[in-house]
C-alpha cells in the first residue's frame, strides 16, 4: 500500500482551514478575484468609450461632459485594482500590479491621438496606485510569514516538535467528516511518573523527546506500509491515527513497529532506560463515530492494559471495557457521598522523636454501598479529574475541624490538625474565604491548622500557589510540604517556599535501611530541612530500626503504623486525653 498523500502536509492544510475559518488571515475566495478583474475591465471599457467624447449630459438642469465620467469609473476600476492586491494574494497583486503598468502606455497613447491633456494626471494616480499595492503587497507578506509561524506553532507541541493535540482533533473530525476508515491508537508510556520522580522532570523531558524522535522517523518514512500521523496529547500520552490499511490486522503491524521502536535503551544523561508504553485503539467507524466516543474508547483499552500489566500491550477496546470502568463507578460513589454529606475522615496521630503528641492528619474515608472502604489513593485521582477534589477536601476539612474545635476546649492541648489541600483546589479564586468559614465555624485558631501541600504538583503554577500560600501563612495558618522528595526538590524552589514542615515520602522510609545510601539520602534530606528553617517529619514509619535510623539523623517528627494508624475521631480524643494524662 503506499502513502496517499503527505500527512504532514495535510495537516497544515486542515489548520490552515482552521485558522481561515478564525479569521486570522483574510484571504478571499477566487470569485471575488474573478469578480474584481471584471469589474475592473467593464470599468476600463467605459473609460475608453467616454474620455474621447466630447458631448455633454444633462443632470438636474447641469450639463456635464461624458469625458469626465471617465475620471470616476478609473478610479473605480483602481479601487478594484487595490482590492485585488489586499485581498487575492500573489495572484492579485501581480495581476493587479500588469493592469495598472500597461495602462501607462494606453494614457500617453491616448493622450497624444486626441491631443488632449486632460488624462495625463491618469498616469500619476497609476503609479501611485503602483506604490500603493506593492506596500499592501509587502505588508501581507510580513503577516503570512507571521501567519505561518502562528500556524506551525498551532499545530506543534514545543517540546518534541510532534503535531499537538489541536492537530491531532482537527484531522479525527475532518476524517470522520469525510467517512474515512481510521484506527485510533492511545498510546501511554509505562512508569513516566517513575523517571520523573527519580530523576527530574529534565530527563523526563529528554526521554520524551527521544520516544517522539523515534515515532516521528517511523511515521514520515511511511516504514509501516500505512498512513500513519504521530502527535502528543500531553504529558506522557500520544496519539496515532492510522490510514491506509487492508485488514485490522495490518494496522496491528503498524502499532507493532512503533512499540518495537521503544525496545532499545534510551540513553539520557549518561543513564540507560528502558521505556515501554501501552497501546489501546478503537476503530471508525465499526467503534465509534465522534472524536469524543473514539477518544474514550482508546483510552479505555489503554487503561486496560495498564491494568492488567500482561505482556501484550497492544489491546482493541471491547464494549465489555467499559463496565469495567472503575473510576466512571468511584466518580459516581463520590458524587453520592458528597451530596449525601457522608464522606468522612480518620486521624492519623503525628507525635515528636520523644512521643509526644504533636496533632493529627485527617484523611478523607469514604465507603461503597455495601460499606466496604474505598481508599483515598482510588478516589483522590478520581476526584481531581473530575472536579469534585475541592469539595472533598472541604467535607474533610470542616467535619475534622468542628471535632478537632471540640478537642481543643475539652482538653485545652495544644496540638495541631494537619488537612490535605489538592493544588486545584488551592487555585481557586474562594479558597481563602473557605478556610476564613471553617475557621470561624469551628473555632480553631489559625495557627493549630497545618495544610499539606504535595510537593511535585506545585511545580505547573509556582506563582499563584506560592500567593495563595503566602496568604495562608499570613493568616497564621502553617504549611507543609507534602510527599517530600517525589518531585522537583530543586534547592531554589524550597528557598522560596514558605513551608513550616517538610514530610518526607514513606517510600524515602520504606528503603532507608537497606543501603547505606538511602540513609545518607534521609540524613541529607534532614538537613537541608533544617538549613532551610522547616521542621521534618517521616511519613509511614513502621520498624523499630527506621525509628532508630530517624532519630540518629535528627528527625523532628513521626507519622506512621509504629505509633498510630488513621482513627475514627472517637479514638482520637482517647489519644489526647492518655496525652493529658502524661
Ligand atoms: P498522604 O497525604 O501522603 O497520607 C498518608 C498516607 O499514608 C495515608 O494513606 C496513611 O494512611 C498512610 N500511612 C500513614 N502511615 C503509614 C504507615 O506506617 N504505613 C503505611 N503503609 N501507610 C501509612 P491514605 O489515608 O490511604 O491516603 C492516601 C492519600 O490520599 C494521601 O496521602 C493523600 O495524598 C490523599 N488524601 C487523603 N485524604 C485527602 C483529602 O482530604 N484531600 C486530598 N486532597 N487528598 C487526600
Ligand atoms: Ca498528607
Ligand atoms: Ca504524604
Amino acid at each position: 500500500m503506499k502513502k496517499n498523500n503527505d500527512p504532514e502536509s495535510k495537516r497544515k492544510k486542515i489548520i490552515e482551514s482552521a485558522l481561515e475559518s478564525l479569521g486570522v488571515r483574510p484571504k478571499a475566495p477566487t470569485y471575488v478575484f474573478v469578480i474584481l478583474l471584471t469589474l475592473y475591465l467593464l470599468g476600463t471599457v467605459i473609460v475608453s468609450i467616454t474620455a474621447s467624447k466630447q458631448e455633454a449630459v444633462h443632470i438636474f438642469g447641469q450639463s456635464i461632459a461624458i469625458y469626465a465620467f471617465a475620471g470616476v469609473f478609473s478610479a473605480i476600476a483602481n479601487i478594484c485594482v487595490i482590492f485585488m492586491a489586499i485581498y487575492c494574494g500573489k495572484k492579485g497583486y501581480f495581476t493587479a500590479l500588469a493592469l495598472l503598468i500597461i495602462q501607462i502606455p494606453m494614457i500617453i497613447r491616448g493622450v497624444i491621438a486626441s491631443k488632449n491633456l486632460n488624462s495625463l494626471p491618469g498616469i500619476f494616480s497609476n503609479l501611485l496606485a503602483i506604490v500603493a499595492i506593492s506596500v499592501v503587497y509587502m505588508n501581507n507578506k510580513r503577516l503570512e510569514k507571521a501567519y505561518i509561524g502562528l500556524r506551525d506553532h498551532a499545530v506543534t507541541d514545543i517540546l518534541t516538535g510532534l503535531p499537538n493535540r489541536f492537530a491531532f482533533s482537527t484531522l479525527l473530525k475532518d476524517l470522520i467528516k469525510r467517512n474515512e476508515k481510521f484506527v485510533l491508537v492511545w498510546i501511554d508510556l509505562n512508569n513516566f511518573k517513575g523517571i520523573n520522580d527519580s530523576m527530574g522532570f529534565n530527563t523526563g523531558n529528554e526521554v520524551l523527546k527521544e520516544v517522539s524522535a523515534r515515532w516521528k522517523a517511523i511515521a514520515k518514512g511511511g516504514l509501516t506500509g500505512t498512513t500513519d500521523f504521530i502527535t502528543r496529547i500531553g504529558g506522557d500520552e500520544f496519539g496515532l491515527i492510522i490510514r491506509g490499511y487492508d485488514s485490522e490486522e495490518d494496522a496491528v503491524n503498524t502499532i507493532r513497529r512503533y512499540e518495537a521502536a521503544l525496545a532499545d535503551q534510551l540513553t539520557v544523561d549518561s543513564c540507560d532506560l528502558y521505556i515501554t508504553a501501552s497501546f489501546g485503539y478503537a476503530e471508525y467507524p465499526t467503534d465509534g463515530t465522534t472524536t469524543d466516543v473514539l477518544g474514550n474508547c482508546a483510552n479505555a483499552a489503554m487503561m486496560e492494559v495498564k491494568r492488567a500489566g500482561s505482556s501484550n500491550r497492544i489491546l482493541r477496546f471491547s464494549p465489555d471495557l467499559i463496565k469495567n470502568d472503575q473510576s466512571l463507578e468511584t466518580e459516581k460513589l463520590l458524587r453520592d457521598a458528597l451530596d449525601n454529606d457522608t464522606m468522612y475522615y480518620h486521624l492519623q496521630p503525628q507525635y515528636d522523636i520523644s512521643h509526644k503528641l504533636r496533632g493529627f492528619e485527617a484523611l478523607a474515608r469514604m465507603k461503597d454501598p455495601e460499606g466496604n472502604m474505598i481508599s483515598p489513593a482510588v478516589f483522590i485521582p478520581v476526584a481531581e479529574k473530575a472536579g469534585l477534589v475541592d469539595l472533598v477536601d472541604a467535607a474533610v476539612f470542616r467535619k475534622a475541624a468542628l471535632f478537632f474545635g471540640g478537642l481543643l476546649k475539652k482538653y485545652n492541648y495544644d496540638i495541631t490538625l494537619s488537612v490535605n489541600v489538592s493544588v486545584r483546589h488551592l487555585m481557586k479564586h474562594d479558597f481563602i474565604d473557605e478556610i476564613k468559614n471553617i475557621l470561624n465555624a469551628s473555632g480553631v485558631a489559625p495557627e493549630q491548622i497545618e495544610i499539606e501541600i504535595t510537593e511535585s504538583i506545585m511545580i505547573d503554577s509556582v506563582d499563584k500557589a506560592l500567593k495563595v500560600i503566602s496568604e495562608l501563612k499570613a493568616l497564621g495558618i502553617k504549611i507543609a510540604i507534602d510527599d517530600f522528595g517525589t518531585g522537583y526538590s530543586s534547592l531554589s524552589y524550597l528557598n522560596k517556599f514558605p513551608a513550616n514542615l517538610l514530610k518526607i515520602d514513606k517510600s524515602f522510609i520504606d528503603k532507608m535501611n537497606s543501603t547505606d545510601s538511602s540513609k545518607q539520602y534521609v540524613a541529607a534530606i534532614v538537613s537541608i530541612g533544617h538549613i532551610m528553617g522547616f521542621d521534618v517529619i517521616a511519613e509511614g514509619v513502621e520498624e523499630d530500626d527506621q525509628l532508630d535510623t530517624l532519630r540518629t539523623v535528627g528527625c523532628d517528627f513521626i507519622q506512621g503504623y509504629i505509633w498510630g494508624r488513621p482513627l475514627p475521631a472517637e479514638e482520637a480524643d482517647r489519644i489526647v486525653a492518655q496525652s493529658v494524662r502524661q
